[in-house]
């Protein structure tokens, strides 16, 4: 016999296991529907499905067992109403974009975030008529405020954002969003929800890219999370129409590798905090981006207290040149594209990940050409900590 749902009432920690509605299935896993097509049943019920006046399986471009788990689970953990997953979190983000701004809208979006969604804002959105507004400042409300012009659609702020680890009041953010009209969509990637959850906060619309910390670095994903009825919309809307579908098989890796979230996160967290402390004190590092350093280390604390990830960047002092010696002299750090896994990871982003962004838009985001980027794993710390020292030892 099926169990009553509990769900509502359990903590997050717990949801990241049975989340989405498994205490009521038969199996104890989510299944995996390798299939493309479902039995539409009667002429009338096939009718009713298409027409959207009754929910059910049609066709897994537009929705699948497995990858519906997947999709509630998240909508669960990030306090959504329901959440759509989507190829990868760039699809995630294109089609919050074409859904909410299409046909000449304005976006206004923070400066401080991942090299490609800036590009994308900057040049593909542009040639579709969308306009992009990037803040120069986000910390100061007005800079937003200015921004927004008469068809601005949403505002848009990564949290904390890659590579420079800035984090924003969502809850101010929200607030004047909403004083304006307009949604404000959150990109939750570094924090997972394991950290922070915006809708919580006030925060409409989350996106995330589901190949860093939710799936452990072993399959590519994204996610939208919110209201059903705009979820339902972009799902038979843009989503339908153009394809950005995760497959099963990766749905059901995402679910099996959210079972293990917090605890992974708080590793995470762990090990970054002992080694920003250690470039915090080393001579030839100029400067830590981790939010425990710097002018905004109390709010910081306060905006995010559960703690900030395991992404970090450090500056080294001679820019590029010894940036480079650095990072080719490390032997425990990938040099990799990609954050979030159990491995360590390095890479200059200036040169890789924000290449795209031109040298002024770079300074103005932070990013100079002595930064270099860590995702911080779960090794034994103090192993990443002596590799670290003897690739500074080296310049
Ligand atoms: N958002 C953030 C914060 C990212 O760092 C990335 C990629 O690095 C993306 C979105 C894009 O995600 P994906 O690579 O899954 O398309």
């Amino acid at each position: 016999m099926a169990k009553k749902d509990i769900t509502k009432r359990l903590h997050s920690k717990t949801l990241e296991i049975h989340g989405g509605g498994s205490l009521t299935d038969s199996e104890i896993r989510p299944g995996l529907y390798r299939v493309i097509a479902f039995s539409l049943g009667s002429f009338d019920r096939a009718q009713r499905l298409f027409s959207g006046t009754e929910e059910g399986f049609i066709y897994t471009r537009i929705n699948n067992p497995t990858v519906d788990k997947l999709e509630k689970r998240l909508a669960v953990l990030e306090g959504a109403e329901a959440g759509l997953a989507t190829s990868s979190g760039m699809a995630a983000i294109e089609l919050i974009a074409l859904h909410l701004a299409h046909s000449g809208g304005h976006i206004v979006a923070s400066n401080r975030i991942y090299g490609g969604t800036f590009h994308l804002f900057r040049e593909r959105l542009p040639a579709l008529g969308i306009k992009v507004s990037f803040v120069e400042n986000p910390f100061e409300e007005k800079s937003w405020v200015k921004a927004i012009q008469p068809n601005t659609k949403f505002l848009y702020v990564e949290n904390p954002s890659n590579p420079i680890l800035d984090i924003f009041d969502i809850k101010s953010l929200a607030n004047l969003a909403h004083e304006h009209k307009l949604p404000l969509v959150v990109d939750n990637t570094l924090a997972t929800p394991s950290l922070l959850q915006p809708i919580k906060l006030g925060a409409d619309i989350v996106i995330h890219s589901l190949s860093k910390y939710m799936g452990d670095g072993e399959v590519i994903g994204g996610a939208i999370l919110g209201k059903k009825r705009l979820i339902d919309e972009v799902r038979t809307g843009w989503f339908r129409d153009t394809g950005p579908c995760i497959s099963p098989d990766n749905a059901a890796i995402l679910c099996y590798h959210i079972e293990s979230l917090f605890g992974r996160m708080k590793e995470h967290c762990r090990n970054a905090s002992i080694i920003a402390k250690f470039l915090s004190r080393h001579p030839k590092v100029s400067r830590v981006f981790y939010p425990e350093y710097g002018d905004r280390k109390k709010i910081n604390k306060r905006l995010m207290p559960k703690g900030f990830g395991g992404l970090m960047a450090f500056e080294v002092r001679g820019g590029l040149k010894k940036a480079k010696i650095v990072l080719e002299s490390l032997k425990l750090f990938w040099h990799a594209a990609n954050i979030g896994e159990a491995r360590s990871l390095v890479i200059h982003p200036a040169t890789t990940t924000h290449g795209q962004l031109t040298p002024k838009e770079l300074k103005k985001a932070g990013i100079s050409s002595g930064t270099i980027r860590l995702s911080v794993g779960r090794e034994y710390f103090q192993d990443l900590v002596e590799d670290l020292a003897q690739a500074l030892e080296k310049i």
